[in-house]
């Protein structure tokens, strides 16, 4: 049986994706996806939308969220998925984790202004389809646009990383309470793209061992960010910590994206796949065909 083509994990307009949740629905289904979430960090604004879109195209859907959180001075990614988006804590504790991006991103642009890059803050916010999720892609675009570096890549090496000159660090959530937010309201945690952090072996172990203690089930094991070593090692690790495995692109936009949706490979054998622990949980699915039935052909 070919396995089921989810792809958990995307961005529209209403974070720093350059796509709209419609645009992206359609596209995800032109690329062969069945199962779709949209992903937006910290806001869920876009969730009616993408559950309407998947409706109209024919794709199964689970909510979405990817909540940025803080863990040992790193900012750290957390997938939510299957969650009701009327939950009132989980919404509270999204409004309150966008809400230093705003002052964030005034810091970032008085930082580029000292090495010699004026009005980054408003050349961002023009990139911005929602204001209150102003994020460091933005800047990227904005400085690609100005001529700065020739991509968004580019622009993070040298510029929105530690250590370089438009970084400013941010406290964003706390992994207990982001847990805590996801499981309220009836959804399934994920550890987004691990290989992406840069911790040491043993705060990669105490991240894994402070995500299951929380109630976190599940870790990204074939994502846009890992290479295809990185797909085996993070299925041990899945296995090891008794974790369910996800799968997504992380796809952005056409021009920056190199993950095309629904494009990954299948997720390696032997692991949970995380949609089966949300099989209530998906919207818009298929009714089962009655087992009597499917065993005479119908
Ligand atoms: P923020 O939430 O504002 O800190 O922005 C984080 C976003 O920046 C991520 O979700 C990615 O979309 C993007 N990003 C981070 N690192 C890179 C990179 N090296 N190249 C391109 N985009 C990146
Ligand atoms: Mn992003
Ligand atoms: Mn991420
Ligand atoms: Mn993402």
């Amino acid at each position: 049986m070919t396995p089921l083509n989810a792809d958990l994990h995307c961005h529209s307009t209403i974070s720093d994706g350059t796509l709209t949740p419609e645009a992206l629905a359609a596209r995800a289904k032109a690329h062969g996806v069945e199962l779709w979430a949209l992903t937006d960090h910290d806001e869920i604004g876009g969730q009616q939308r993408a559950l309407a879109a998947a409706q109209e195209v024919g794709l199964q859907y689970l909510s979405g969220v990817e909540i940025s959180v803080t863990f040992i001075h790193q900012t750290v990614h957390i997938v939510g998925l299957g969650f009701d988006p009327q939950d009132p804590v989980l919404r509270r504790g999204l409004v309150q984790t966008r809400g230093g991006r705003g002052q964030r991103a005034m810091a970032m642009s008085a930082q580029l202004a000292k090495v010699g890059i004026q009005g980054a803050y408003e050349g961002a916010l023009k990139y911005a389809g929602n204001h209150d999720l102003i994020s460091r892609t933005h800047f990227a675009r904005f400085l690609v646009e100005r001529g700065v570096c020739r991509d968004t890549n580019e622009v993070f090496r040298k510029y929105l990383t530690e250590g370089k000159p438009g970084f400013v660090e941010h406290r964003w959530a706390s992994l207990k309470d982001a847990l805590s937010w996801i499981k309220g309201a009836g959804g399934v945690a994920v550890l987004a793209h691990p290989a992406r952090y840069k911790f040491s072996a043993n705060e990669e172990f105490a991240l894994f061992t402070e995500f299951k203690s929380h109630g976190g089930e599940g870790v990204e094991v074939v994502t846009g960010s890992h290479s295809a070593a990185e797909y085996l090692s993070y299925a041990d690790t899945a296995r090891e910590f008794g974790l369910a495995a996800s799968r997504g692109s992380d796809f952005h936009s056409p021009d920056e994206s190199h993950t095309e949706l629904g494009t990954l490979p299948p997720l390696p054998a032997q692991l949970t796949p995380v949609w089966e622990l949300l099989a209530d949980r998906i919207q818009n699915r298929p009714h089962p065909i009655p087992a009597a039935l499917a065993a005479i052909g119908h």
